[in-house]
């Protein structure tokens, strides 16, 4: 296993995460490959991950995560706290939740202190950084000992972007892959990403890539970057090993378009890197739709179409109604981005209202 430094934490990460979704025990059914691990299963697995060189295990705070907090407080202490390094997390957005949910965190860890907590799923609905709020609560956190350094969680680029300008923010989690790698693209073009420390998630595009390429592949896509750790649910032995292998033996870099054409295998795929640059002055936000439809005809059917049904009608009409298609002008692929909208209006009619699924 190699390893990276997490920025100016200094803390030194092995180059994949473990990250605890499949590990967490309860009826959580739009989470990939959760196989309802019981306690001493997943502290075997933990335990195995930790022995092949795995240092950073990424959680949420329970239900987020279902149990898989607790799970791994109980792994750390007989494990040895000091072997490992926690990187853990909630989805509120105002100082007194954030602060509230650190405090929980820590009872389910068993009284153990997280080495980096983040802010979940950052959005742009909600302002984090202002005086008092969720950013200061976690720096109130790192001050009273309670984390080790702050984090900021998001799919935004925009937000990472503004966390790595933020002083108060150590370390920032972002998604990416091998197909939605314009995120990445776009960071290793400013050094501040590397100089916070930054943990990948979605490595595996919430378990849709595995069926078109090696793990091999998938890691090395992402290890290309210099980001400091990609994080990978195991819910295996089998998927650990080979993760493990994966990074061990990281494939060369393919193309984009080496990547459609394997993905055309099942489906012409919407050749969307997600780099978000379409900003729509509307409010719509065409690289979570396109992405949508994408899982949609690689496999995650169910999933994929519930998010798409939000809003989908009163955004479609948006677009219809639409004097620039503004979003389209700043893609670089130059995407029929309001075409498309329409197109997942009529996929969630037929799928959703039809019955068809
Ligand atoms: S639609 Fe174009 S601009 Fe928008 S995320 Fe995709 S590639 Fe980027
Ligand atoms: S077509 Fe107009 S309303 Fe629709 S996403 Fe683009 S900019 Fe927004």
């Amino acid at each position: 296993m190699r390893y990276r430094t997490l920025g100016q934490t200094g803390l030194r990460v092995s180059e994949i995460g473990f990250g605890t979704i499949p590990i967490l025990k309860g009826d959580v059914p739009v989470l990939p490959d959760y196989y309802n691990l019981d306690d001493d299963e997943a502290i075997a697995l933990l335990c195995q991950a930790l022995e092949c060189g795995i240092n950073l295990f990424d959680t949420a705070v329970v239900p987020e995560y279902g149990d898989a907090e607790i799970k791994l407080g109980r792994f750390a202490r007989q494990a040895g706290r000091e072997r490992l390094i926690i990187s853990d997390k909630a989805r509120f957005f105002t100082g007194d939740e954030i602060y509230a949910a650190v405090c929980r965190s820590v009872e389910n860890l068993g009284g153990i202190h997280p080495d980096v907590y983040f802010v979940h799923q950052a959005d742009p609905e909600h302002d984090i950084f202002s005086p008092g709020g969720a950013l200061d609560a976690l720096v109130w956190c790192r001050e009273e000992g309670k984390i080790g350094f702050t984090g900021v969680a998001t799919h935004y680029y925009d937000l990472l972007e503004r966390a790595v300008r933020d002083p108060r923010v150590d370390v920032v989690q972002g998604s990416g892959n091998l197909l939605e790698r314009g995120m990445l693209d776009r960071m290793i073009q400013d050094t501040r990403f590397t100089r916070k420390g930054f943990l990948l998630n979605k490595v595996y595009a919430a378990g849709v890539l595995p069926g078109f390429f090696t793990e091999n592949e998938l890691l090395g896509n992402v290890l290309c970057y210099p980001i400091s750790s990609a994080l990978v649910g195991m819910g295996t032995a089998g998927q650990l090993a080979a993760a493990l292998a994966g990074a061990a033996r990281p494939a060369p870099k393919l193309t984009f378009e080496q990547v459609l054409s394997r993905l055309r295998t099942v489906y012409d795929p919407i050749p969307c890197d997600r780099c978000q640059r379409c900003v729509c002055p509307y409010g719509t936000e065409p690289h979570i739709l396109l992405r949508q439809m994408n899982y949609f005809f690689l496999g995650k059917d169910y999933w994929a179409l519930r998010k798409l049904d939000l809003d989908i009608a009163r955004t479609a009409a948006q677009c219809r109604r639409c004097p620039d298609a503004a979003c389209r002008k700043n893609c670089p692929r130059s995407l029929r981005i309001p075409e498309y909208i329409q197109e997942a209006e009529r996929l969630v009619e037929q799928y959703i209202y039809h019955g068809w699924i």
